[in-house]
């Protein structure tokens, strides 16, 4: 059997879990098996149903008070008794900071061995042979496992979405779990600009951008079209945005449908965060940029002179 870990924002599924389960049906098509989704936390019937879209004909829905707090320990039993129940072989995790904080403790757990950031189907499954991201996603690395339970991280965007209709079943599962040991001493919720995490769409600016006093664009082309913000490292050490817009290896990870980097120029370390954008779409002064290199469209250009013609265009089209 293979477990896919699937992940919910207030109670709604995202693209990310829908890839899951389009990779893990597929999986187990090729292991000749099962793949069955756990989702942990409130979510309507109706939402675990959208599953079975991508082939999951099984679902297990562990609901339980004390889940209300994101605790990594507590979430990493509730996998480890789903997965013994339901004899899991491989458990597959999405590559962000929740599937990251499970996957070793899951892997620690079963004595698995752990292949990070996997992008396709394994080459082979016995032996299991899969190909996994190095060096920030500049190389693959062809890895064997010889233990019996693996568990994967799969690399958001890579896999894409695999529609394949099937019945789904779902399971109420009731686990036995403590009592969290963390205390939320206070919780304030970001309003407004949609969370760099969740967007769907990016706009970043680099020292492209000049000032930080140049970001009232870059915010207009958000809100027309509920994008996050971000940034490149310099932008955020310079004061120019806060730390928490910081992308790239040493900042924020994401994976949207959709990358603005405007006045960015494409440096390894600031790529590693964003590179597994579907689209990327950069504009920039100097056409040898290596910005260029991995994006899908881009513009040679004063950004400060094409992006108020940008934001009139999409003005236009959401008319
Ligand atoms: C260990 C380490 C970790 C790092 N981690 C990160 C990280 O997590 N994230 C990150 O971003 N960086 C990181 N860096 C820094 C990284 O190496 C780059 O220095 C940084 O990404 C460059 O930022 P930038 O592209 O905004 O600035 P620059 O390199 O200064 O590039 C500015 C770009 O804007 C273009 N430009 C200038 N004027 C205009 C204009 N008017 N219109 C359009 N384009 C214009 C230029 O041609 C240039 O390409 C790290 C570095 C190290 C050593």
């Amino acid at each position: 059997m293979i477990l896919i870990y699937t992940q919910n924002w207030d109670g709604k599924f995202k693209k990310l879990s829908y890839e899951l389960a389009s990779y893990g049906s597929a999986l187990a098509k090729q292991m000749n098996t099962e793949a069955v989704a756990l989702s942990i936390g409130e979510v309507a019937d109706e939402e675990l149903k959208t599953l079975g879209k991508y082939g999951i004909s099984k679902v297990i829905s562990v609901k339980n008070n004390n889940l209300d707090v994101l605790d990594n320990m507590l979430f990493s039993k509730i996998i480890s008794q789903v997965a013994q129940k339901v004899a899991a072989k491989v458990c597959i995790f999405a590559h962000n900071n929740d599937g990251k904080a499970l996957a070793p403790r899951i892997a620690a757990k079963f004595k698995a061995a752990l292949v990070s950031d996997v992008t396709k189907l394994p080459k082979s499954t016995e032996p299991f042979v899969i190909s996994k991201k190095v060096f920030t996603g500049k190389a693959f690395a062809d890895v064997k496992i010889n233990s019996e339970a693996k568990v994967l991280t799969l690399s958001q965007n890579s896999y894409g979405l695999v529609e394949n209709m099937v019945d789904i079943s779902i399971e109420q599962m009731t686990v036995e779990i403590s009592k969290s040991n963390i205390n939320i001493i206070d919780k304030s919720k970001i309003s407004g600009r949609v969370i760099l995490n969740d967007a769907e769409i990016v706009v970043s600016g680099g020292r492209g951008m000049k000032s930080g006093d140049n970001w009232s664009p870059i915010e207009e082309l958000a809100d027309i079209l509920g994008a996050g913000t971000a940034c490149s490292r310099p932008v955020s050490d310079e004061g120019w945005r806060p730390h928490g817009e910081h992308v790239g290896q040493t900042g924020k990870i994401i994976a949207p449908n959709l990358y603005f980097a405007l006045g960015i120029s494409g440096a390894i370390q600031h790529l590693g965060g964003v590179s597994n954008s579907k689209y990327i779409v950069a504009i920039n002064t100097d056409k040898d940029a290596p910005i260029f290199e991995a994006a899908d469209y881009g513009i040679v250009g004063d950004v400060h002179k094409i992006l108020p013609e940008l934001i009139s265009e999409v003005k236009k089209l959401k008319k």
